[in-house]
């Protein structure tokens, strides 16, 4: 583990109960998407908001390399009833992150100001806040709205609609 990252356990600990607290259906993530950009902001890390309907990009760039990475987290949540009991359980009937898109955001923010704060590298960091993974239809959203041409500089591909939960997507991309 990254020692940085360690070291802020407890913020994103936080962070991610916060999300699990209020969950937002596909589409419908607007409170989560406004909580990821202003965290990113405050990391300095420049953000575009309404990226395919809800979803969020942050751009890390350093450097005049021409190279570039995606990271990508989700962020909906599920129409089901949450039973637990603890603090952070949903606050929001029928409503529940119950396939842990409120880790998958949290892991992506955690690495985002990470990134932001401590790595050197030559080149741009993308960061992707995917809606709607739920469905389906969410990064066909983001690619309808641009996502490679406008942030990796590269045509949208079918190879590029993963649906996965839990992985980072990487691409690498031509120069600009
Ligand atoms: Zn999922």
């Amino acid at each position: 583990m990254i020692r940085d990252i360690e070291d802020s356990a407890a913020e994103f600990m936080a962070i991610r109960r916060d999300l699990h607290a209020h969950p937002e259906l596909s589409f419908a993530e607007e409170r989560t998407a406004s909580r990821v950009a202003e965290l990113l902001e405050g990391w300095g890390i420049p953000v575009v908001r309404g990226v395919g309907r809800t979803g969020v990009v942050g751009i890390l760039q350093r450097g005049q390399g021409k190279r570039a990475i995606g990271l990508r987290a989700d962020m909906d949540a599920l129409p089901v009833e949450e039973h637990n009991r603890f603090d952070h359980a949903s606050r929001h009937p029928g409503r529940m992150h119950a396939c842990g898109h409120d880790g998958h955001t949290a892991m992506l923010l955690a690495a985002s100001r990470h990134l932001a704060l401590h790595a050197e590298f030559d080149g741009t960091i993308v960061l992707i806040f995917q809606p709607a993974e739920e469905g389906g239809t969410g990064a066909l959203a983001m690619m309808a709205d641009g996502l490679f041409e406008r942030f990796l500089w590269m045509p949208s591909s079918p190879r590029t609609t993963g649906r996965a939960c839990l992985w980072a997507a990487l691409q690498s991309a031509r120069g600009r």
